[in-house]
This record gives structure tokens, sequence and C-alpha cells, in this order.
């Protein structure tokens, strides 16, 4: 701790992604990355983008791609706000809507980060514990003092939430926003976008990173009421004009465009899940009923930091999180078919061990 911190600085409590190891015999299965690469139109569109406009600061409004994401989303630009990947998107949206003294509610078991915005900004929060079957229990969101974010599907348990359960929190919390980060969305078999039009407390929270294969670029958005993306772009124009630059720009219109590419991804990443599930659940494990690109189980036997370790050893990284409520269980990435005959392989001659 310095003296030369500022009051903020100092409650600061970080997050800690998952490693970024690099290399010729890693497989990488623990952050939620796509193992597919992105449209090879982003590529294109790169290349395009890498001229002598790059001398030139970008749109500041970030048109083109606002454009297409309304679009693709059925919506009009006055309902889209884009951000440098939807982690920064949230950090906006905790300040624009969330107030320092207003306890906001999220599960227990959810994205790490939201209790670090919370920190940061001053804004206490409750963590609503999940039923024993890690489903949320609308009821517990109802009639919050300062508003609520969960992410739908969840993460990491991977449990998606009906829209009609969604909704009645949205419906009981009409003086608050209410977020839905949907960063798996594209692998479940329902949005809350429809909602948008209906209640204007909704906030729902999308990202390139996952179903679009592209983590690396920082692209993320948001879709609401146009008076809420107002309260997003009066934060973005406080703290920096240009969070999305040209190149990136062009890179994520091209993908959003090119929903046939997208569409191709999720369907073979869904058609692995349902056989990864199996695999697991032929090795014991329970496994919960997943609709993102992830799994996210626990083993009778075999404590799930031994499986963790052990994979580790042979170059294999899955999650694990060593919480009082979590520290059983795992959550693995869906790979290609292939990354996932290699995790198997390691995975049965380890639980063979450890029985
Ligand atoms: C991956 C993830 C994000 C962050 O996505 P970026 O757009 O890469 O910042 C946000 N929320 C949840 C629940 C995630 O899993």
């Amino acid at each position: 701790m310095s003296k030369f911190w500022s009051s903020m600085a100092k409650r600061a409590k970080p997050y800690v992604p998952g490693e970024q190891v690099e290399g010729p015999n890693i497989l990488k299965l623990n952050t939620n990355e796509n193992p597919y690469p992105p449209s090879p139109k982003v590529n294109d569109a790169m290349k395009n983008a890498t001229n002598h406009a790059l001398r030139l600061y970008p749109s500041p409004t970030v048109d083109s791609l606002r454009e297409a994401i309304a679009q693709e989303q059925g919506v009009t630009k006055d309902h889209v706000f884009v951000g440098n990947g939807s982690d920064e998107v949230l950090a906006f949206s905790f300040m624009a809507f969330f107030e320092p003294g207003k306890m906001i509610r999220f599960p227990n078991i959810t994205y790490s980060f939201y209790p670090v915005y919370a920190t940061l900004f001053d804004i206490p929060f409750e963590e609503v514990p999940l039923q024993d079957d890690f489903t949320i229990l609308p009821e517990s969101f109802f009639q919050s003092e300062g508003g609520v974010i969960f992410p739908n599907p969840n993460a990491p348990t991977s449990v998606f939430l009906p829209l009609e359960k969604v909704e009645t929190i949205i419906e009981q919390n009409q003086d608050h926003v209410v977020m839905i980060d949907e960063a798996y969305v594209d692998f479940a078999s329902a949005s809350a976008l429809s909602l948008v039009h209906t209640y204007d407390n909704v906030l729902v929270i999308q990202t390139l990173s996952k179903s679009r294969a592209l983590a690396g670029l920082r692209v993320g958005y948001a879709i609401g009421n146009p008076e809420l993306i107002e309260g997003l772009s009066r934060i973005k124009d406080s703290v920096n004009s240009y969070t999305i630059d040209r190149v990136a720009m062009a890179a994520a219109t091209a993908a959003i465009k090119d929903e046939t590419y997208t569409k191709e991804l999720t369907t073979k990443i869904i058609q692995t899940r349902t056989s990864v599930t199996k695999q697991l659940e032929d090795l014991n494990f329970e496994v919960l009923p997943s609709q993102t690109n992830f799994v996210f189980a626990t083993h009778p036997s075999v404590p799930a930091q031994v499986i963790y370790e052990q994979l580790k050893e042979q170059g294999i990284l899955i999650r694990f999180f060593n919480t009082e409520l979590l520290h059983n269980h795992i959550r693995i990435t869906i790979g290609t078919e292939e990354e996932m005959k290699q995790f198997f392989t390691a995975l049965k001659d380890i639980i063979s061990k450890n029985i």
C-alpha cells in the first residue's frame, strides 16, 4: 500500500483472470475462449483498415459498428452502446446506473468481476444464494434497493434462467436497472433482448469474445432503452472518447455481419458440449445442464483440485475456483473435437489413478 494511492486505488480488489499461458504443448480450456478462428472476413476487414486512415481518430460514436449490431439484433442504433470488451461496458454500466450507498444484488455464485466493480465504485452488494440445484430463485431478486445484475446463462455454473423468470425480476425492479450479462447467450436457447422494448429498466450486455471467437479484439456492447444508452455514453465520454480503434471497429463490424459463420461455430460447439457432457457423466461426474461454451462439473470421489493440478502437469488448463462454495467443481471450456479427445485421455487416466 503506497501513501500516494487514492482511497479508490486502496480499496480496489482487482479481478484475477484465468491464466494466459501460451505454448505449443498447452491445451487451454480455462477461459472460455472459442477454439475456432474468427470469420475469415474479419482478417480481410482488418487488412483493409490498416492504411493511411490510421492517422485519424476513429468515430467516437462507433457509428458503423453500432449500425451493424442494431441491424443484426433488430433494434435501432440509439439502442446500442459499444465498449472495449463487455468488461468495460459492465464497468461503465455500474458507474452509470448503480448508486454508491444503495445495495445492489447479484448471485453468490457468478462472474467474479461484479464484486470488483462494486468495491471500486463504493456500491454495497448482496450476494444472493442460488438454490441447491444452482438455479437462480427470481423472487430473491425482487424489489432491490439499488439494482440487479446477473449473467444469463450464469457463469461459472452454465445454467440458463428461462425468459419468463428473467422478466419477473425486471418487472419487480422497475425503479432500478436490471443488467443481464449475456456473454454466452449464443450458446443458449433465448436472449432477453425482446424485453428491451417492453421495459425501460433492462440492459442486455453481449460480447464478441465468446461466440464470435474474438476475445483478443476487445469488443462488447449493451442494448437497452435509448435513455440508458445515453447514460452510458455520458460516462464513456467522460473517461475516453475513443475506446474502439479503427481496426477493431472494422473487424467487429465484419464479424457481426457474418451471421452464417457465427451460427456454424456455435452449432459445432453445442454438439461437442453434448458429447463432452455424456463422456463426463460416463466417468461419474455430475454435470450441470449447460447452455454455454463450457461445462461445470464435480466428481463424487476425486477432488476438483486434484483433477485441476494433475491436468495442469500435462499442460491441460481448466478452471478451478478455490472458494468455499466452489472448491469441488471444475469448469471446462469446450474445445475442438480433437482437443476434447486429448482432454479425456488425460482425464480418464487421472480418475482411474485417484479413485
Ligand atoms: C467472458 C465474460 C465477460 C467478458 O467478456 P469480454 O467482452 O471479453 O470483456 C463478461 N461476462 C461474463 C459472464 C463472461 O464470462
